[in-house]
Formats: structure tokens, C-alpha cells, sequence
């Protein structure tokens, strides 16, 4: 790790080499592979070039030497023939000079040579007129003084010498013909000429028997430049004038060869010459490119297809070459990262032989280890297996690796100190041939951070952080278990449900931190008396259960709960407090109550709910009977809701009477619900179960805009200074209506004198999360509402409340006022009870007074106001009125 990191901090370097290398970079087109096979490509093509270029030049040299030969043959041969007729002509003019006779038997004589050679012989006087024929006899005077030959030989000035003629065009045949002449000498003077006629073709004859393949030509010119004779098409160049050629340049061999496009037929050839200057006659023989080329066309074709397969399978070779190399290059990169991850990784790495000794490890085995390399090697591998490992694990790593190569599981390690810890071993067996013999690499992960984290995770979803017991959690996993082991066995199993008394009081008035001191030490408590195989869990708040398994009845488990409760209800001290909390303990069984955990939970809450409802520090079992009364609270709710939306509830009013004067002061608002199948149904009855679910929201609503409209009716009508008082329940103040829906603001919408409401409120409401109640009572206070605290005297440290409140009024218990008459002591409580209040400017009211002796005791001990049977019960707002009435008749 560290090296990676220092080599990656030196920059570009280390950043190119990481970078992938571009395949189309200079680099990699000059690969030596690349290179090579471009060579290969460019030397097989010049190859083949070269030897194309060689075949043609040899074609061309050979066709250019065999033209010349030819040439020569054809030039030798042409001279042997004119020979012949040079020796005819001197025949000719020898026999002519002889005499006609003489001459005409020659020409019979050589009959043979005149058919072969010539097509007419004839003779010219030196005047140029024919004298003789060899074609018919000469009827008529026939001029030939303007032929070439005649001038010739007639300006030589007696020179005897053959003359070969330029080809004319016979006046009558219109036959092509070349005339060799002589001149016929007199005495040294010019006395006519010998014209031996002879066709051209029959003159190039000899050109026939050349080999000068297709588009071959043989052409014998003069010195001139002029065509005489042609092979094939004799006739065809004769009438061209003569011109300068190539050969006839002066200083030019008498032999050689050229090549030329033909001006009279377009074809291109290789033209041999050979000049014969002793008749002044220069002999071609042309051979034409194309078929001189005949044969290269093949071998270049053939070259070209070679050519073609030698690429292609060079590239094939290469294609194949450089899959290889590419191949390779991974097989290397691979090798060099699996190396470096090996080297660098921090996982533990070791790599043994198929029989387990060790051949090399990774500096992350030695760190985590304790074992160097150079120690290790040669060891066998199990020198780090912990002998708390499981026989079966370590046998079935054994086997899975012998039969199939590979292993993964948790493994115990030893360290080379003698410590252990957990891992995750991996095996692999590699029969590769990069590691040259096959191998088998095991990798080992620590897991001791992870199965801590697994533990501390486990604890937090099963524990609760504050008391370290079971949480709710592993509670019902715990009961299930119970359950299904007790359903088997068929035992019983006790569900204790513990539910701290007050200990929400505790909590407001000494902090959440005692609270929170409290509850250990009660667990502490409850877990110090249950038995090891017992489960104590808290479920949240002050809330504890404790599972009891093999139980064999409710009754077994007294004696445990009844110690509970005295553990529970010991004193401790908290901070400079000593603090006496009690529990109300409920018992399920399973599975005579209930035979699902949930169920049993159920069962166990509602039996400690009638304990603490029998008065708290008690326990009660669960009984059908405490079944029915839910099933009743659950009735009641669903009816309830109902009521509301039915128009079953009323408010009455119960007079509050001024206890000096007997005046109605105030008027107490009290729920009434007529239930359509049930009657009358008590509030007592239904508005707990209104709390508990929360209904008595709604309902406290209702109440408050019907006591409002009846209040603002009475206003205009009976007395303007009538106060109504409308109860509101503990629940109500944890609903935390604000805004519109908030007492204050609804009065001051309606527009009525605030003072004349007054919200009766219980101690339980002052109980409940302090800082949430003052905040309310500040706000009815600060809107002029008044503020009565109901039931007093059945709580528990009523008189504090008082000074911490502002409390307008409270309103004595009837339970209290109900004991007056019998109890001497109560009616010294309730003197003092009412002089405190009045030092302190708060009124009294006294409640449930039912007879004249109570009414004459309170007014005695100073009670302001008096509510009862006695003066009226709560009645319709009718009978409200025509008793307000009634009195204040009855006062005038
Ligand atoms: P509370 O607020 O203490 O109301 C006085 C109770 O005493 C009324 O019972 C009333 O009928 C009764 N009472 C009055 N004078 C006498 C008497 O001389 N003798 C006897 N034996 N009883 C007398 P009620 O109407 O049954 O109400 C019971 C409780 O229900 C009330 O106690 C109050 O806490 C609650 N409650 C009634 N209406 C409402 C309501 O609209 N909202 C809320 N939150 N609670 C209400
Ligand atoms: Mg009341
Ligand atoms: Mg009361």
C-alpha cells in the first residue's frame, strides 16, 4: 500500500505508466512485427516487379536481337536473289547486244527464272522507246523516257551498274513492280536499258519463311527512305514518299533494331534492320509488342497471383503473429497486476504446494501473522490453524479442497505469538502454467473488526443501551422460543408485565438523568430476584416483563412477584433525594391466557392495567374478566365514534351556587351520552376509554363550542356574569391544540368575556410533561381564562401543585366532602386547606355536597362556592334556566 502510494506520488511517471499505451501511436505502428511485415510485403512485391521487369526486357532484347538476325537472313537472301537478276540483266543484255534471236532463245532458255522471279523483261532503245516485251509483242510506241531508270542510266555517262528502281505502278497492270536495269552499252556509249520487272511480294518473298508472328511485318527500303517491298500487304506504304527513319541517320549501324509505333496500321514493334549497302536496300523485320509480350502476360499474371497469395498469407501470418503477441502482453500484464495485488494487497496471501508446504507469503500475512516470509517457507500450512477450530470445519476444508481445489468459510487463525482470531479463508487451487507447477493460494481475511461490528450491531437491535437488557426485540424472540418449547414439553410459561408507578413524576421533578439511574436500578433489582433461565427485558419507558418458563401455575409464580414488588418499592437515593417508587405487576399465562407471544403480551399489559387500577404497588392475574372489560373499552370506542357523528351526546349544567348567598355563579358543563341501545352510559365509563384513544379530543371540542353557544345565550338572557366551567382532560393537553382550534383563540373569536370560561383541569394534567401544561395555562391565564384544579384532594402532593400553578380556584372532592360529617379531623383539613387557598387568592369550591350538614361544615370552614345535589344534579339547560330562575325568585 505504501509503495503504491509513493510511487503514485512521484507524479507523471508513474501516471504514464498507468496509462493505457494508444495502439495507433508512432510506437506501436513501428512495432518490429509491424516493421517486419511491411518488408516482407514490400520485398515479395519488388521481387515480383523485378523479375516482371526482367522477363520484358528479356522478351523485348530477344525479340530485338531475333528481328536483327532475321533482318540479316532477310537482307542476305534478298542480296542472293538480286544477284541472280543483276547476273540475269548482264545475261540479258549480253544475248540482246548478240542479237534478237540470241536474246529471245535466253529468255526461252531461262524460262524458269523469268516465271520465278520476274513477271516482264523488257528492253529500251536510247531514245526510251520499248523495244521489246516479255509480256507480248510491242504493237505500239510505248515511252519509257521518263522512267527513274532510264534518266539513271542514261545520265551516268556509260556506267554500268545495276539500278533497282523505286516500285511503279504498271501504266496498263496497274500492278505494284520494282525494275532492276542495266544499261545497254555501245562502244562505251549508252545504246538503251535492260529492265528485268519484279513484283515486290515476290522480291520480300523470303520474308514469308520469317518467323514474325501475328502483326509481324518485313519491309525492305531503299537508301531513300522509300518503301519497295512489304510483307504481308505489299502494296501498302509503296506510295508514300521516302523519309528519314531511325537507321538511315547517318553514323547509324548497318545492323540493329529499334521500336516504333506504326503509322500505318497504329501497332507498336520491335523492328530489326540490317542494311545491305551493295544494292542500297535496308531489310525490317518487325515483330509486334503485343505478341512479343504474349508470354509475359501469363508469367505476369502468374507473378501477380503469387504476389496476391504471398500477401495473404503473410498477413495471416502476421494477423496470427499478432494475436499471439497481444495474447502474451495480457498473459505478462496479468501476471505483473496479479504480482503487484499480490505484493501489495492487504489481504493476507499464502501460497503452498498441493500438500500444503508453504512457498511463499505476502507482506500482509507477515503484519498479519507475525510470520516473515523467509520463516515461513518450507513450513506446513496448518501451523496457523487454531486447534479451537471445529473438527468438522477443519475436515469438511479438507475435503472440499482435495476433491474440488477451492475452500471458503470462517477459519479460526493463529498468530505466530500464539494469538487467535476469526477469518474468512479462502482456497483456490491453480493448475496454471504461469505458476509453473499447480498451486494452491489461500487468502485470509481478518473478520475480528467485522464480527466486532456484527456484535456491537446484534447488541444494539437486541439490547437495550440504557439497562443492558433484552429490548423488545429479543423479548418476543426469547417468548417465542419459550412458547414453543413449553408447547412441546406442555408446561406452562408466566409472562410478567411490570409497569412502574409514577415514575413520570419522578422523571419531571428530578431530570431525565435520575430517571434515568432510576430504571437501572430497577432492572438491576428485577434481575437480582428472577432465576438464571428467566428473561428480564425492558420494553421501552418504565416498562419491564420477565418471561418465566416451566411453570406449572399462576401460583408458583407469587411468591417471585411478591418479592418483586418489595424490591421494587425499597427506597433508594437519588442525588440528595430519597425516592419510593412502586410497581403494579399483571401475570399471563401460556397457555391457559393466550398461545401467541403477542397475544400473552397483551394479556400480561391488561392484567397490570387492573393492578394498577386496583391502586397501584399490586399485582393482578389475567382473568376473562379483564378480557370482557377490554372488549367493552373497544365497544365503547367504536360507539363513541359513532356518538359524535349521531348527535347521541348532550351537555348538561350543574349550578354553582355562591355558599354566602345561594346565588348561581357558575355552571359546571358535564358530557351526557344517551347510547341508543344502552341507554344512558356514565362518563366515568367511557371517558377513560374516550382517552385512551384519543377521542376525547374531539369530544372536548364539542363540549367547548356547546358550552360556549348555551354560555353566550344565558349571557343575553339570565345573567351576564355567569361563569361556565368545562372540564378538560389530561390527554387533551398532551394533544397540544394550537392555533384556531386552541381554547383562548376560539373565545376570543366568538367575542366572548374570557373571564366568564373556566377550564377545569385535574392534577393528572399537571402531571403530564410540565413544560407543554405551563406553557397552556399561561395561555389561558394570559387570555383571562380561568384556571380550576378538579378533584382536589384525592391526589397526592396537591399543595405544591398550587404554588407552582397559577390556580384560580380549586374544587374539593366529594370522597372528601362526603366524610365530613363522620370524620372531626377532615373538617380541621378542609378549614385549613381553605385559609391556604384564600392566603394564597385562590377560591374554593366544594363538590358532591348531598346534605344541609355538609353545606353548614363548608360554609363554616369558609367555602366559596358549593356544587351538588343538595342545591341541584346536572340537568338540561332548561331546567338550568328555570332553576337560575327559580332562586332568583325565590331570593326577592
Ligand atoms: P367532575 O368534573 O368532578 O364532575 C362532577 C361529578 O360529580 C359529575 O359527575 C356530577 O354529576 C357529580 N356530582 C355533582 N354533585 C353530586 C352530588 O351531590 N352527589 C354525587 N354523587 N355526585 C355529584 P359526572 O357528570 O358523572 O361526571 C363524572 C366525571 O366525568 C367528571 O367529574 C369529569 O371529570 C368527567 N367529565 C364529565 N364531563 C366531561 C367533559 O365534558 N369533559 C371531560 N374531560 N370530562 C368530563
Ligand atoms: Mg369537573
Ligand atoms: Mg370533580
Amino acid at each position: 500500500m505504501a509503495a503504491a502510494q509513493s510511487k503514485a506520488s512521484d507524479g507523471t511517471t508513474s501516471e504514464r505508466r498507468w496509462l493505457p499505451r494508444g495502439t495507433l501511436g508512432l510506437r506501436g505502428l513501428l512495432s518490429p512485427l509491424n516493421v517486419g511485415a511491411v518488408a516482407c510485403l514490400v520485398f515479395i512485391w519488388w521481387f515480383t516487379l523485378h523479375q516482371l521487369t526482367k522477363e520484358h526486357d528479356r522478351l523485348i532484347r530477344d525479340a530485338e536481337a531475333r528481328t536483327e538476325v532475321e533482318a540479316q537472313a532477310f537482307g542476305e537472301y534478298s542480296l542472293g536473289s538480286t544477284r541472280r537478276v543483276s547476273e540475269f540483266l548482264l545475261d540479258l543484255r549480253a544475248s540482246w547486244l548478240a542479237g534478237r534471236e540470241v536474246f529471245e532463245q535466253v529468255i526461252r532458255e531461262r524460262q524458269e527464272v523469268v516465271r520465278d522471279l520476274t513477271f516482264q523483261v523488257s528492253v529500251i532503245d536510247e531514245n526510251g522507246m520499248l523495244l521489246y516485251s516479255s509480256i507480248g509483242p510491242v504493237t505500239e510506241r510505248v515511252d519509257l523516257s521518263q522512267r527513274e531508270h532510264f534518266r539513271v542510266h542514261k545520265e551516268s555517262g556509260g556506267h554500268d551498274a545495276l539500278f533497282i528502281s523505286d516500285p511503279v505502278q504498271g501504266k496498263v497492270s496497274k500492278k505494284w513492280s520494282i525494275q532492276f536495269t542495266r544499261p545497254i552499252l555501245k562502244a562505251g556509249r549508252f545504246a538503251g536499258v535492260v529492265v528485268v520487272s519484279v513484283s515486290p511480294e515476290q522480291f520480300a518473298g523470303f520474308a514469308n519463311t520469317l518467323t514474325v508472328g501475328k502483326n509481324g511485318v518485313a519491309t525492305i527500303i531503299k537508301d531513300s527512305g522509300l518503301i519497295i517491298a512489304r510483307v504481308p500487304d505489299p502494296a501498302v506504304g509503296m506510295e508514300k514518299p521516302p523519309r528519314k527513319r531511325q537507321f538511315n541517320e547517318p553514323g547509324a549501324p548497318e545492323t540493329g533494331s529499334y521500336r516504333v509505333v506504326s503509322g500505318t496500321d497504329g501497332v507498336e514493334r520491335i523492328i530489326g534492320y540490317h542494311h545491305v549497302p551493295e544494292i542500297g536496300l535496308y531489310f525490317l523485320v518487325g515483330e509486334s509488342v503485343a505478341s512479343v509480350l504474349e508470354p509475359f502476360e501469363t508469367y505476369r499474371h502468374t507473378a501477380v497471383v503469387g504476389g496476391i497469395a504471398s500477401t495473404l498469407l503473410i498477413a495471416l501470418l502476421y494477423l496470427t503473429l499478432r494475436r499471439q503477441m497481444a495474447e502474451r502482453k495480457r498473459h505478462l500484464e496479468e501476471m505483473r497486476m496479479a504480482s503487484l495485488v499480490y505484493a501489495s494487497s492487504s489481504e493476507a496471501m499464502m501460497v503452498t504446494t498441493l500438500d500444503g508446504e508453504v512457498v511463499d507469503v505476502n507482506p500482509a500475512f507477515t503484519i498479519t501473522t507475525g510470520y516473515g516470509a523467509q520463516e515461513f517457507k518450507g513450513q506446513p500450512s496448518d501451523a496457523i490453524r487454531s486447534e479451537c477450530n471445529e473438527r468438522a470445519v477443519v475436515d469438511a476444508m479438507r475435503t472440499a479442497v482435495a476433491d474440488k481445489g477451492t475452500w471458503s468459510g470462517e477459519y479460526l487463525i493463529r498468530r505466530k505469538d500464539g494469538s487467535e482470531f476469526p477469518a474468512l479463508l479462502t482456497i483456490d487451487t491453480f493448475a496454471g502454467s504461469a505458476l509453473g507447477e499447480p498451486r494452491r493460494v489461500a487468502l485470509i481475511h481478518d473478520m475480528t473488526e467485522k464480527k466486532r461490528a456484527e456484535e456491537v450491531i446484534w447488541r444494539q437491535a437486541n439490547f437495550d443501551t440504557l439497562t443492558d437488557l433484552p429490548n423488545r426485540h429479543l423479548f418476543y424472540e426469547r417468548l417465542r422460543q419459550e412458547i414453543a418449547r413449553a408447547r412441546q414439553a406442555h408446561t406452562q410459561v408466566a409472562l410478567l408485565f411490570i409497569d412502574l408507578d409514577r415514575f413520570k413524576e419522578v422523571n419531571d421533578t428530578l431530570g431525565h438523568d435520575q430517571g434515568d439511574i432510576l430504571l437501572k436500578e430497577i432492572a438491576r433489582r428485577i434481575s437480582a430476584i428472577v432465576r438464571g433461565t428467566d428473561t428480564v427485558a425492558r420494553l421501552g419507558g418504565d416498562e419491564f416483563t420477565i418471561i418465566l418458563p416451566d411453570l406449572s401455575d399462576a401460583g408458583a409464580a407469587a411468591p417471585i412477584i411478591r418479592s418483586l414488588l418489595a424490591r421494587i418499592a425499597t427506597p433508594l437515593q437519588l442525588g440528595q433525594e430519597s425516592v419510593e417508587v412502586s410497581a403494579s405487576i399483571g401475570l399471563a399465562l401460556y397457555p391457559r391466557d393466550a398461545d401467541s407471544a403477542e397475544s400473552l403480551l397483551v394479556r400480561a399489559d391488561q392484567a397490570m392495567f387492573a393492578a394498577k387500577s386496583a391502586g397501584r404497588n399490586q399485582w393482578a392475574v389475567f382473568t376473562p374478566a379483564l378480557q370482557r372489560a377490554e372488549q367493552e373499552r373497544l365497544r365503547i370506542t367504536s360507539d363513541l365514534r359513532v356518538a359524535l357523528q349521531q348527535n347521541q351526546l348532550a351537555v348538561h349544567y350543574q349550578p354553582i351556587v355562591d355558599m354566602h348567598t345561594g346565588k348561581v355563579r357558575k355552571a359546571e358543563a358535564l358530557i351526557r351520552w344517551t347510547h341508543p341501545a344502552r341507554g344512558e352510559i356514565d362518563p366515568a365509563d367511557f371517558i377513560p376509554v374516550a382517552e385512551d384513544s384519543g377521542l376525547i379530543v374531539e369530544i372536548g371540542k364539542w363540549v367547548l363550542n356547546e358550552a360556549l353557544d348555551q354560555l353566550m345565550h344565558w349571557h343575553a338572557t339570565l345573567d351576564d356574569t355567569l361563569q361556565v366551567s368545562v372540564n378538560k382532560s389530561p390527554v387533551e393537553f398532551r394533544a397540544n391544540a394550537t392555533g384556531d382550534t386552541s381554547w383562548p383563540k376560539v373565545v376570543m373569536r366568538r367575542g366572548i368575556p374570557p373571564h366568564s370560561l373556566v377550564v377545569e383541569i385535574t392534577e393528572g394534567s399537571l402531571m403530564a410533561d410540565n413544560a407543554d401544561v405551563v406553557e397552556h395555562l399561561n395561555d389561558f391565564h394570559r387570555a383571562g381564562i380561568d384556571i380550576a384544579l378538579d378533584d382536589f384532594g384525592t391526589g397526592y402532593s396537591s399543595l405544591s401543585y398550587l404554588k407552582r400553578f397559577d390556580i384560580d380556584c380549586i374544587k374539593i372532592d366529594q370522597s372528601f366532602v362526603r366524610s365530613l360529617a363522620d370524620n372531626p379531623k377532615d373538617i380541621a383539613l378542609c378549614s385549613a386547606i381553605v385559609s391556604m387557598a384564600h392566603a394564597l387568592r385562590i377560591k374554593v369550591i366544594a363538590e358532591g355536597i348531598e346534605t344541609e350538614e355538609q353545606r353548614a361544615i363548608l360554609v363554616a370552614a369558609g367555602c366559596d362556592y358549593g356544587q351538588g345535589h343538595l342545591f341541584c344534579p346536572p340537568v338540561p339547560p332548561a331546567a338550568f334556566e328555570a332553576f337560575v330562575v327559580e332562586r332568583q325568585l325565590a331570593e326577592t
